[in-house]
This record gives C-alpha cells, sequence and structure tokens, in this order.
C-alpha cells in the first residue's frame, strides 16, 4: 500500500463514540456531571446531591494517579518504568498495579491467551497511539514473538509476605499494555471511594466505560442505552439497571482505515492482526467493571463460539453479556430478559 494512503488513514477516538450512554430524567439533568480528559479519554462523574468540590476532586485525583500509573503512553509511568526495567531486574509495583497486572494474567490463563497484557508490541507496530498502518507480515511475526503472558513474572503480596510485589519480564522487548483492564479497575476504585463516603448514587462514565452506583432518586433504575457498533450514533439497545458495570469492547471505538479495510485496536495474539471473530461489539454487564473490561476485550477476541465455555467457568453468574455480529445479528444472555430492550426494531437472539 502506498505511503500516502498510510499518512491518510483516519484514526477514530473512543472519546468520540462511547459505547454506553447514560440516558437522564428531566430533573436530574440539571445536576452537571464533572468531566476531566484523564486515562486517554473523557471521564465523567455524577454525584447528585453528594456533589461536593471536594468530593469530585478526591476522585478526579484517584483517577489521575491511576493514570500515572497505567499510561503507556508517558515517560514517567510506573507502566512505562516496568516495560523498561523488568527484563533487566525485578521491578517493585504499586498495590495498583499487582491488583490490575495479577487479574489480567488470570484472564490471560482463562482465555488461553485470547487477552493478553502482554500485546504492547503489537499495539505499537500497528501505530495505535501515533500513525496507524498496516505492517508487513515479518514485522508482524517478530512482534508476534514478543507477546506472551507467560514471560511476565509477579511475586509478592501473598499473606506471608510482606514484601513490595515485584514484576520481571523472562525476556527483552516485552511490553505490558493494559489498556483493557485498567478503566475497568479505575471505575471499581471511584465505588469504594463513594462506598467508603456513603454516598447514596452516583453515575460514572469512563469514556464510554458506565457504572451505575446505587438507586436513583425516585427509586427507578437507571437507563443505559448501548450504541449500534454498526451506526454509532444510534442506540440498538436500553438496559434497565441499578449497581452494575456496562463495559463494551468493539472495533468502531478506536480504529484506521486503509485502503477501504477497517483496522481495529484489539489484537488477536494468536494471528498477530486485528481481532476477527465476527463480532462488531461486546458489552458486558457486572458489578466488577475490571472483570467486564477484561472480558468485553476477552469475548471480542474469542468470539461468540466461546462464551458458553466462559460462562461456564470461575466467572459463572458474574455476567451477562450483549454481543452483536458483523452482520448486525444481536445475541444477549437470558439473565437480561427482563432489563434489557431492543430499540429501532433491532431483534435479540436469547443464550
Ligand atoms: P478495550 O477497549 O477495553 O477492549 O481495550 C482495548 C485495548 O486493550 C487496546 O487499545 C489495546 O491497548 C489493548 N489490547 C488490544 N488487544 C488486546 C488483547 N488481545 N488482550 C489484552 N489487551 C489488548
Ligand atoms: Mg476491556
Amino acid at each position: 500500500m502506498s505511503m500516502t494512503k498510510i499518512a491518510a488513514a483516519k484514526i477514530v477516538c473512543k472519546t468520540l463514540i462511547a459505547a454506553a450512554v447514560l440516558l437522564f430524567s428531566g430533573c436530574e439533568r440539571q445536576m452537571h456531571a464533572q468531566s476531566e480528559f484523564v486515562l486517554g479519554t473523557v471521564c465523567s462523574i455524577n454525584l447528585y446531591e453528594a456533589g461536593s468540590a471536594e468530593l469530585y476532586g478526591t476522585l478526579f485525583a484517584r483517577l489521575r494517579q491511576l493514570n500515572d500509573t497505567f499510561n503507556n503512553y508517558s515517560d514517567s509511568s510506573e507502566i512505562t518504568r516496568v516495560n523498561q526495567n523488568a527484563a533487566v531486574a525485578p521491578v517493585e509495583v504499586s498495590q495498583d498495579f499487582f491488583i490490575v497486572l495479577k487479574t489480567a494474567l488470570d484472564f490471560a490463563r482463562l482465555t488461553g491467551g485470547a487477552f493478553d497484557p502482554t500485546v504492547g508490541p503489537l499495539v505499537k507496530l500497528w501505530g495505535f497511539g501515533k500513525t496507524p498502518r498496516v505492517p508487513s507480515q515479518e514485522e508482524i511475526e517478530a512482534a508476534q514473538k514478543l507477546v506472551g503472558w507467560q514471560c511476565v513474572i509477579l511475586e509478592g503480596f501473598t499473606d506471608q509476605e510482606a514484601a513490595a510485589p515485584t514484576v520481571r519480564f523472562t525476556k527483552s522487548g516485552v511490553r505490558l499494555d493494559l489498556g483493557a483492564i485498567a478503566k475497568g479497575y479505575a471505575a471499581d476504585c471511584l465505588v469504594d471511594i463513594l462506598r467508603e463516603r456513603g454516598v447514596q448514587r452516583a453515575s460514572i462514565s469512563l469514556g464510554g466505560n458506565v457504572y451505575v452506583y446505587g438507586k436513583k432518586r425516585d427509586g427507578s433504575l437507571w437507563s443505559v442505552a448501548i450504541r449500534n457498533p454498526e451506526k454509532p450514533g444510534q442506540n440498538s439497545f436500553m438496559l434497565k439497571t441499578q449497581d452494575a458495570t456496562i463495559v463494551t469492547s468493539g472495533a468502531y471505538e478506536r480504529f484506521f482505515e486503509q485502503d477501504g479495510k477497517i483496522y481495529g485496536h484489539i489484537f488477536d495474539p494468536a494471528t498477530g492482526f486485528p481481532a476477527d471473530s465476527g463480532l462488531a461489539s461486546v458489552t458486558i454487564v457486572s458489578k466488577t467493571s475490571m472483570v467486564a473490561d477484561a472480558l468485553s476485550t476477552s469475548l471480542f477476541v474469542l468470539g461468540l463460539e466461546k462464551i458458553p465455555a466462559i460462562k461456564k467457568s470461575a466467572l459463572a453468574g458474574n455476567f451477562e453479556c450483549v454481543c452483536v455480529d458483523t452482520s448486525g445479528t444481536a445475541y444477549a444472555s437470558k439473565g437480561l430478559k427482563n432489563s434489557l430492550s431492543a430499540l429501532n426494531g433491532q431483534k435479540i437472539v436469547w443464550f
């Protein structure tokens, strides 16, 4: 392909296309949420009657701290320090880093490597975050040799050990990317603060990763619209829920187009190419945003056929999902039958 085409490749940011959107009634709308660009996206929090400047300040400060931990595009973040040094010697990491990396490695094991926190060399090679391009097969194979969650050794924080946890890589060139899970963890961290403070209700959207906490003032459920992956300006589903997180993964959230073909930002480590499982989007509904975030990315790579096995895994009972395939057919798990409705004539196949 020509360099001109490469330069002309379009990259579309997740911040422009939120996958799930909170819908408010008229009186709720008057109480403004506060937003900040952090964690590489627009993060919005609405604390309603609990909305003091001090509490908003505490919550956004926590998001900034997590950004300093997980931002791959900062020279001074914790993840960059780990990526630069862990092949040389064990690197001490924070508790936040430990929790997120441990969960990411658990998901890598569960999914047979479809979810892989060492996908960094592929993300970098394909130019996400900089100039996107389709690399050569040789480049892809070289990058794939550096992807492998088994190369990451995470130690410490067991009941017996008081020492700080450490990370080391068994190979040089390994590069962690926790972008598929960090925003979910961040939402859970905000909810922890809300619980500690006795806040009754709040809604959180971290670039479309939504958490609806507590009950609405009138006792009714929150309404969360889920976008149509083929027509991101249009909503396909409405979910009525409370105390839940709604997280979507889809190629349409961040992609580039070259020679008429769309290349999404979620990779299949087995091929080195953007995942091509036949799914256009996966939305997870769960109580834990970190699990929902890791799962939405995992199922996007694995595809529809593998979902029953994951539903029977250690995660059984912990999540429901809505998937839309590339032909526009929607599949939703039966646990959502009373809370999910279709919009715009969209049909749902229940499984
Ligand atoms: P999400 O939007 O949560 O699905 O996360 C997508 C992001 O996770 C990408 O932008 C990459 O930074 C990273 N990523 C891409 N492919 C994978 C994968 N197979 N496993 C884990 N992380 C990935
Ligand atoms: Mg994710």
